[in-house]
């Protein structure tokens, strides 16, 4: 919040009943300071001789050495320093994260020696301690220096703003099982190894990065749930704890006198708890949203601290929450959310407009009226059941039918294009011509060729209309009977549950390649994927982003003019794949494969990875004998349909898979999402004759740059002369193999091993 001072001084002034909320800020800040000027008590220190702390999948072994007590943080002692031998042995106890701590540290387990341990807690640390005789010890000149440091590497720009895993164990004095360390190591960089039990992967093992390049000052290298009490094991990224299942909102959008458009809300939400929870509640908001007033539905203001350019708002509830307790907490905030430049409002359309939850999955209703400048249109989520010009203000009421994960808008001087081809949902297209005459000059006067394509609304509503009348056919009927198509001034595309917001590039012109048609169609997917089936956590990204674009590539080959594209996709999207792999991890690390040094990892192996093991199941289930996709496209609509409305993960749509395949699908899934193996197959062939005329192919295949083990059923063209050919499918498993073909009705002319790109793999031929 902001004028923090101002409103200490105003406190003074007034009625104990009215100063709450001043307490309150201050009741966080105390915290916040003593957390941020921890240091070493004198008289506090003890020897310390084989004790070992054993959290979860880490153990600290302190042998021989100096504990001292830091400071105490709400009366209570949360940290400490470890000075001597020490020793930190780690086992991540699933195999794909072995394989990303294998990458970091050249080992899957660690075992290894550390002079220093700076340590925070609040579990049961201070209990193990209790046998220690502390008493006056003299303290290193550096102890203090390195906790500051510590702290400095968890703390945000602006004063109150702090690591959110450390911040609401200490405010709740929660007994929950937080526990941080930072340890310096024998050899290497320091690591930090934390149990965030607000997390649902709450085991948390991080590398030093630099903040100026990464936004952060660590890095994940592994994280997994804790083996003892797992998290929901649906959460994206937090433990559910808290549920906010209804959101109301109202929003008022007031033009200034720069022209920009000044954004105020007051938002009524209603706060369940799914577990204890609190008092202290986390929700996020956007970091340039500022707290006006906070209150409960019983009228009695709320106590609420927002850090200047945090997104954590810090909620203090009458008392902490037991399962199934509600509140209804009201809002008001605003701040500088718009910016406009010439005919262009930037909305990010993916800003938290309204405060989100920060301890639990978001999936809520919305019922939101905007009150608007009456010449802008406006386009929401939901339905608009109400709209009212008063004046100049046009108020807007629109309301979800089911539970959304994201509600967004978007408003602009935008011209509605109403249109509807047959057979496909009616679109109310948002554009604003004069925006795009306005950019054509400017970038002209620069010396920029600028190609503006004629028929703008017309080329996108056409893709549009085509990919939600191909993927309705292929996967089934969306939710939605009518989509906004709204025009964004960002090279990117969001899409939201009957709310397509795409770049204002895409609009100006048309590219040859297929690549405006592809970028339309993949965010028209993702109202079946993302919107309609909704990834489970962050490992199952690549079933919304992956599938988004493969489903894109579908789009482009049921088009006459870029049939050709989708395996020219696919083409580059292996270059990039091979390019990364050495540096990004599998699919199913989801985020985390974008780092400070392969920050397009993430892309490379959700989007254009994931893409490719939907087209290797395709491949799989192709008809050899007729060429149809019946059994994938089943299997797609059986998924669609059966995980419509739910979180869905990997093992989720695994066991789709595997129905629809009728066999055990462990070994595809661990090779292609959660391993990073590309093989690459030295082939050479040769025909035998098979007796009356007939022929077989006897193929020698050696596999290379993946384990013994891996297996793939390769896809196998020969061609038979007179324009006849045969297909069949050989299970290619060990270092080098020979296989033999059915027995084919003539002699073959040429093989093709891997036709149709069947698996992820490079070819070379040989002679036999
Ligand atoms: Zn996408």
């Amino acid at each position: 919040m902001s004028g923090r001072s101002a409103a200490a001084l105003i406190t003074a002034l007034l009625p104990a009943s009215l100063s709450a909320q001043g307490r309150a800020a201050a009741t966080y800040l105390e915290r916040y300071r003593e957390i941020v000027s921890l240091s070493p008590l004198p008289g506090r220190g003890a020897d310390v001789s084989h004790l070992s702390l054993t959290r979860d999948a880490g153990t600290l072994f302190l042998d021989a050495g100096k504990l001292f007590l830091l400071s105490p943080v709400g009366g209570r002692t949360v940290g400490a320093v470890f000075r001597g031998q020490g020793r930190f042995v780690f086992a991540p106890p699933i195999p794909a994260e072995r394989v990303e701590l294998q990458r970091f540290a050249g080992s899957a387990t660690l075992d290894e020696a550390f002079s220093e341990a700076i340590l925070l807690f609040t579990d049961s640390t201070v209990a193990q301690f209790g046998a220690l005789a502390f008493g006056p010890a003299e303290i290193p000149g550096d102890v203090a220096p390195h906790v500051h440091e510590v702290l400095a590497s968890l703390q945000g720009e602006k004063e109150g703003s702090f690591s959110r895993a450390v911040m609401g164990p200490l405010l709740n004095s929660e007994d929950t099982g937080f526990f941080l360390t930072r340890l310096i190591r024998a050899r290497g960089d320091p690591v930090l190894f934390q149990i965030d039990p607000g997390a649902s992967e709450a085991v948390q093992l991080y590398r030093p990065v630099s903040r100026a390049r990464w936004g952060s000052n660590w890095a994940v290298v592994t994280q997994f749930p804790p083996q003892q009490e797992g998290g929901t094991p649906a959460a994206w990224w937090y433990r559910e704890r808290l549920s906010v299942p209804s959101y109301r909102v109202s929003v008022h959008l007031t033009p200034t006198f720069s022209a920009d458009l000044a954004f105020a809300a007051g938002a009524t939400l209603v706060l369940k708890a799914v577990e204890p929870v609190g008092p202290w509640l986390r929700l996020e908001l956007h970091p340039k949203l500022v707290v006006d007033s906070a209150r409960w539905e019983t009228g009695e203001s709320a106590n609420v601290f927002k850090a200047k350019e945090s997104d954590d708002v810090w909620v203090l509830a009458p008392h902490r929450l037991q399962p199934g307790d509600s509140l209804t907490l009201t809002l008001a905030y605003h701040g500088d959310l718009i910016d406009r430049y010439g005919n262009w409002f930037f909305i990010d359309p993916a800003a938290a407009w309204y405060p989100q939850n920060g301890q639990g999955r978001n999936h809520a209703t919305f019922d939101v009226s905007y009150h608007s400048p009456g010449w802008y249109p406006l386009a929401s989520v939901g339905d608009r059941i109400d709209s009212a010009l008063t004046g100049k203000v046009l108020t807007t009421r629109w309301v979800t039918r089911s539970p959304t994960s994201y509600a967004s808008f978007n408003l602009g001087l935008f011209e509605n294009y109403h249109v509807q081809h047959p057979g496909a949902p009616p679109l109310d297209v948002l554009i604003s011509d004069d925006a795009h005459r306005e950019l054509g000059r400017e970038l002209h006067a620069q010396g920029y060729m600028v190609l503006q394509q004629r028929h703008m609304r017309e080329n996108v509503a056409a893709d549009v209309s085509n990919s939600l009348k191909l993927y309705a056919h292929l996967f089934g009927a969306c939710p939605h009977e009518h989509f906004y198509v709204t025009e964004i001034p960002y090279f990117e595309g969001v899409s939201f549950p009957g709310l397509i917001d795409l770049s204002w590039s895409t609009f100006q012109n048309t590219s040859l390649d297929g690549f405006d048609e592809f970028f339309r169609a993949h965010e028209v997917a993702h109202q079946w994927w993302g919107n309609g089936v909704e990834g489970g956590s962050y490992r199952d990204a690549w079933l919304s982003e992956g599938l988004a674009s493969f489903s894109a590539l579908l789009y482009l080959q049921s088009e006459a003019e870029h049939k050709d594209r989708y395996f020219k996709y696919l083409d580059e999207y292996k270059a990039d794949i091979k390019g990364d792999r050495d540096d990004a991890g599998p699919i199913w690390i989801g985020y985390r494969n974008a780092t400070p040094d392969v920050r397009r990892g993430y892309d490379v192996m959700i989007y254009e990875k994931g893409a490719w093991v939907f087209h290797m199941l395709r491949m799989l289930m192709l008809d050899l004998s007729t060429g149809r996709d019946d059994r994938f496209t089943a299997m797609m609509r059986d998924y669609y349909t059966s995980r419509l409305g739910r979180p869905t993960t990997t093992a989720d749509f695994q066991a789709v898979a595997e129905q629809h395949m009728g066999m055990p699908m462990n070994w595809f899934f661990d090779e292609w999402v959660k391993g990073t193996g590309i093989p690459t197959y030295h082939v050479a062939w040769t025909s035998q004759p098979a007796g009356e005329g007939k022929y077989a192919v006897r193929l020698r295949v050696t596999q290379e740059h993946v384990p013994p083990d891996f297996q793939a059923f390769v896809l196998v063209s020969t061609d038979l002369g007179n324009n006849r050919f045969a297909h069949f499918r050989i299970h290619v498993r060990g270092d080098q193999a020979e296989y033999l073909s059915p027995v084919l009705p003539a002699e073959p002319k040429e093989v093709k091993f891997n036709d149709l790109s069947s698996v992820l793999a490079d070819v070379k031929m040989e002679g036999w």
